[in-house]
């Protein structure tokens, strides 16, 4: 009796101090405006252009150096929130949707570019740097985003890396990961991996890393 006696206040001691533990989580309206505000209040754009400049100055250093470890020198980019914006979309989409929403989206070739990158972009192909993207997008979406890609300013890149076959259903990182392996088995030092999720830059074969902002979503 002395047992069933303690087990139950000492459940009643745990059941308290958890509900005095939990807080409640900020309400979901509350995040979406605040993610609208730092679009809107140009707070986003200022942080991408701080990475992006980093990353270019890295670029003007190693160029000025001309120091490419003997091989074909290259840079990759991710393309969705780092080189192209689908903040329209999303804004419509109220920061959810379906999968086949989201692509359709794409599909349309509107987004715009993202200018802090087009400008890295337009200096890496001034200084005879390849430029590779390498995006989650699939196969079947090559067209569609080429064109935009075109449209938005990309001209001239070096090589446009969708998933296909079994890299489809891959992890991002895993998949991005291989690809690099691949450029660099093709010859080319890449001097820098930059995208807007940790899973474009994970797994090495690039001698530098840069991570632009991107709170709106997460691939993991
Ligand atoms: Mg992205």
């Amino acid at each position: 009796m002395f047992k069933k006696t303690l087990s139950f206040f000492v459940s009643c001691l745990l059941i308290a101090s958890a509900a005095v533990a939990a807080k409640e989580p900020v309400n979901l309206a509350v995040i979406k405006h605040k993610l609208e505000r730092y679009h809107d209040s140009g707070e986003y754009l200022h942080d991408i252009s701080d990475v992006a400049t980093k990353a270019l100055r890295y670029l003007e250093l190693r160029v000025e150096r001309g120091d490419f470890k003997g091989k074909k020198p290259a840079i990759v980019l991710d393309i969705d929130e780092t080189s192209l914006s689908n903040y329209p979309d999303m804004v419509r989409l109220d920061f959810g949707g379906t999968i086949e929403e989201i692509r359709q989206d794409e599909d349309k070739g509107t987004d715009e570019a993202i200018e802090p990158t087009l400008k890295l972009y337009r200096y890496a192909k001034a200084h005879h740097i390849a430029v590779f993207f390498i995006t989650g997008r699939h196969e079947e979406e090559r067209q569609v985003t080429e064109e935009n890609l075109q449209k938005a300013g990309y001209l001239n890149h070096d090589g446009l890396i969708l998933r296909s076959g079994d890299y489809k259903k891959a992890p991002a990182s895993v998949y991005k990961t291989a690809m690099r392996n691949q450029l660099t088995e093709k010859g080319y030092d890449i001097i820098l991996n930059m995208g807007d999720q940790q899973s474009d830059l994970r797994g090495g074969y690039a001698d530098k890393t840069f991570k632009l902002p991107n709170p709106y979503y997460l691939i993991p």
